[in-house]
């Protein structure tokens, strides 16, 4: 082949890839060439590609200055490198844009020319973006509960355990509110399961209004229980947001007709508070509290039983000091 066949040969190949060819002179900083295909994918003709600066004014604003001086420090230092910006169409849109740069030097090792494809990652980006959402949806279902919204069982498992080593090791009180929605069953049965669900919606939205410090914790138990985790918290501000969830609870207005307590839905609640050492473990103060939720279903309902937990040293102490 004579050297202008090559030449049309490779002209052809550039110009009906998907990729856009392009190259720049480095010392007057213009185009020497760019594919027509780029007409197709932005909408700028061939020919309003002039300058570097062309480039830099059709890419999105938020990218510019990251790309324009990475390209520029990487083609001084003589390195290929590629980018990917947002590209400015004709229409005002969008396009992610994929830029792979070879930089192409003199013999005495200056550089002489930027060569490159432009390719279109639109489709990769969406992709992409999707992947993220989808990850980050997961991220919650693995610690929300599906139908409230709240936190979920394991998440409350996690936090209890990592709130209890930091109130052992500040010694700090930490409080814990148990509560369970009254004759619930009875609410199932009379309004149907769909209501039900409803009505749990309503409940953890008003629960989750009740405490309101950042590291303050609303969760749901199972079934129709929640908890609140509650670090750096005392009893006299534990029984205060617990009245508050009773209040939240009562001002939603909930009928339940069945009940035998009140015309509107009630909750019954046990609330304890401890400072544990390192001897406490958790599922004990669990326990503690769950009784506590026992003892005020057995006295009625639509109230509160508190109590503070003693820690083992505590009670030790108390041993000594009777012997
Ligand atoms: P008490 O006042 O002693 O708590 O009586 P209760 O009827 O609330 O207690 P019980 O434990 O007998 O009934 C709880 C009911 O909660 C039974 C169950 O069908 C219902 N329940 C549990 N989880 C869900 C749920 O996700 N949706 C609905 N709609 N109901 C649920
Ligand atoms: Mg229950
Ligand atoms: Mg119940």
């Amino acid at each position: 082949m004579s050297e202008t066949t090559d030449q049309a040969v490779y002209k052809t190949l550039l110009e009906s890839t998907q990729a856009i060819p392009w190259k720049i002179d480095w010392k007057t900083m213009t185009f020497a060439y760019i594919g027509p295909q780029i007409e197709s994918l932005l909408g700028w003709a061939q020919a309003s590609w002039v300058s570097a600066e062309d480039w830099a004014t059709r890419m999105h604003p938020e990218d510019r200055e990251k790309v324009v001086e990475l390209c520029i420090s990487q083609s001084q230092n003589g390195v290929d490198h590629e980018a990917d910006y947002r590209a400015l169409t004709a229409a005002g849109d969008y396009v992610w844009i994929r830029d792979v740069v070879h930089v192409v030097r003199d013999d005495n090792g200056e550089v002489e020319s930027l060569i490159g494809f432009m390719f279109d990652i639109s489709e990769r980006k969406k992709t992409e973006e999707q992947l993220l959402t989808l990850q980050k949806q997961l991220e919650e279902y693995s610690y929300k509960d599906g139908l409230t919204g709240v936190a979920n069982r394991r998440m409350f498992d996690t936090v209890l355990a990592s709130e209890w080593a930091n109130a052992q090791r500040t010694r700090q009180p930490l409080s814990l509110i148990l509560l369970d929605i009254d004759h619930f069953k009875q609410y199932n049965d009379h309004y149907g399961h769909i209501q039900g669900d409803d009505c749990l919606k309503h409940v953890g939205q008003a629960l989750s209004r009740a405490a309101s410090r950042p590291r303050d914790f609303v969760g749901r138990f199972g079934g129709e229980e929640f908890v609140l985790v509650l670090p750096e918290t005392d009893e006299a501000a534990a029984r205060h947001i617990a009245e508050r969830c009773r209040q939240q609870v009562r001002q939603q207005r909930i009928p339940h007709e069945r009940s035998s307590v009140s015309p509107m839905l009630t909750i019954s609640l046990g609330v304890s508070t401890i400072v544990p050492g390192a001897q406490d473990r958790a599922l004990d103060f669990l326990n503690a509290v769950d009784k506590l939720l026992y003892q005020a279903k057995q006295r009625g309902r639509d109230r509160l039983e508190m109590a503070r937990t003693a820690s083992r040293s505590e009670l030790d102490d108390a041993a000594d000091a009777r012997a």
